[in-house]
């Protein structure tokens, strides 16, 4: 009995499968969810899958996984996805209401990884019914975190951190002494400029951005690594999460990503989480929560990585990390503008209509233009995020076509 209890977390075999919901299923992050409830037939069933344009993959994991449902964001591809699932017995919907209905399908857990704020809408509808989400799409804590954390609580819909250094965060945080946390240190690999001057960085292309030396992920949030956003916003992600104040966030660069996070606890214990850099970690962390399941991720072998190194955040290279903790300590709707006037900057450099640069410089004097104009509402309701979100998209994109101008 005793080595079928050790083994029951792998095998339960009398438990009913965990219904799935997957939003962004063919992302980055969506196809290493799947991947995993792959490695664990008759664990996982899923429900529905949602997208955007790339309907042909798609169509292929709602067969492969046998979804009920098959959702694209985008209504011209509608058609297109129904010709790719004739023949089958999906159900296929388009449009962003389709994405909301699709959340609200009564699932056991939701991954939530729909890149930027269009994530928000269908993962908040879902935190409302109770649903318990786990969570990859960042942008959502940081557009509307109050409201979001309200939610949350209210509805008693249960958050599991997906991002690798707030589920490091999650599997250390001792809940019956989180009066003891004295820091929080996120852990960033400084992405591929790290040691790159600033004149470099000012040259730097595309290909150069793209190019992370850990990590394997989306575009955008590629982009993010590479300018540090990304931290500055998993700052107010962790913010949001965890019950610390602002000044009890620290970073710290550490270009092995081994250490995915740590607590700092007030008797000097340093609780860390350590892995290879691959989401498939703490994705199943999420997946099998409050189990553990067995993933194909490459084991960590300290005496291969030998030397682990940190170093500070430099300020002056990799302005955003500070702008993300003012935007926060300003609060209301800054981090809302914020988040959006990344989006906009980031895909213009994407589309190669700013430089590098240039990213950081429309998120900032975008922030300008917002506080100057007495633009940082309050967060009230959903409309409220939705309305500086749309102030804040507009206002970048004047401001990035003001560069493109010079
Ligand atoms: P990605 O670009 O690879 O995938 C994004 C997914 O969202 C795709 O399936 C796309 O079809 C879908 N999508 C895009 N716009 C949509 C819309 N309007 N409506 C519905 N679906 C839409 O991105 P990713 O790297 O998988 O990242 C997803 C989220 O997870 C982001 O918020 C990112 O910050 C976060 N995250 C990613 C990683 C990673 O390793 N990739 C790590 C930590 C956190
Ligand atoms: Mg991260």
């Amino acid at each position: 009995m005793a080595i079928a209890n050790l083994t029951g977390a792998e095998a339960r075999p009398t438990e009913a499968p965990r219904r799935l919901s997957v939003l962004g299923a063919t992302g980055s992050i969506g196809c290493s969810t799947l991947d995993i409830v792959a490695h664990h037939p008759g664990r996982f069933e899923i429900a529905a899958l949602v997208g955007n344009t790339n309907v042909g993959l798609l169509a292929e994991q709602a067969k492969r996984f046998g979804a009920e449902l098959a959702v694209t964001a985008a209504p011209e591809r509608y058609q297109d996805l129904k010709d790719a699932l004739s023949g089958s017995d999906v159900e296929v919907a388009a449009g962003p209401e389709a994405v909301v209905e699709a959340a609200l399908r009564p699932v056991d857990q939701l991954m939530a990884a729909v890149v930027g704020a269009a994530g928000l809408e269908p993962t908040l509808a879902a935190v409302r019914q109770g649903t318990a989400v786990a969570l990859a799409n960042k942008e959502c804590l940081v557009s509307a975190g109050d409201l979001f954390m309200d939610e949350v609580a209210r509805s008693g819909s249960v958050l599991v951190p997906v991002d690798s250094e707030h589920n490091a965060v999650f599997q250390v945080l001792d809940m019956n002494n989180t009066d003891q946390i004295e820091r929080i240190i996120l852990t960033a690999s400084g992405g591929p400029f790290r040691t790159w001057s600033l004149d470099d960085i000012a040259g730097a292309t595309l290909d150069n951005a793209l190019n992370h030396p850990n990590w394997s992920m989306g575009r955008k949030i590629t982009i993010d690594s590479a300018t540090m956003m990304n931290k500055g916003l998993e700052l107010i992600e962790a913010f949001h999460l965890f019950p610390v104040e602002l000044e009890q966030l620290d970073v710290l660069v550490h270009p092995q990503s081994v250490i995915h996070s740590m607590i700092e606890y007030r008797d000097g214990s340093v609780l860390a989480q350590l892995g290879t850099p691959d989401m498939r970690t703490p994705i199943s962390c999420a997946l099998a929560w409050p189990a553990r399941i067995s993933t194909p991720s490459p084991r960590l072998r300290l005496e291969e990585v030998a030397t682990l190194t940190f170093e500070p955040v430099d300020d002056v290279r990799f302005p955003s990390v500070a702008l993300c903790r003012d935007a926060l300590k300003t609060g209301r709707t800054a981090p809302t503008i914020l988040n959006a006037a990344n989006e906009i900057a980031v895909a213009e450099f994407l589309s190669k209509r700013l430089s590098f640069l240039d990213i950081v410089r429309v998120v900032e004097e975008t922030l300008e233009i917002a506080n100057r104009s007495g633009m940082y509402g309050h967060m009230h309701s959903l409309q409220d995020v939705l309305d500086a979100d749309g102030y804040g998209r507009q206002t970048a994109q004047a401001v990035a076509d003001g560069l493109q101008g010079q």
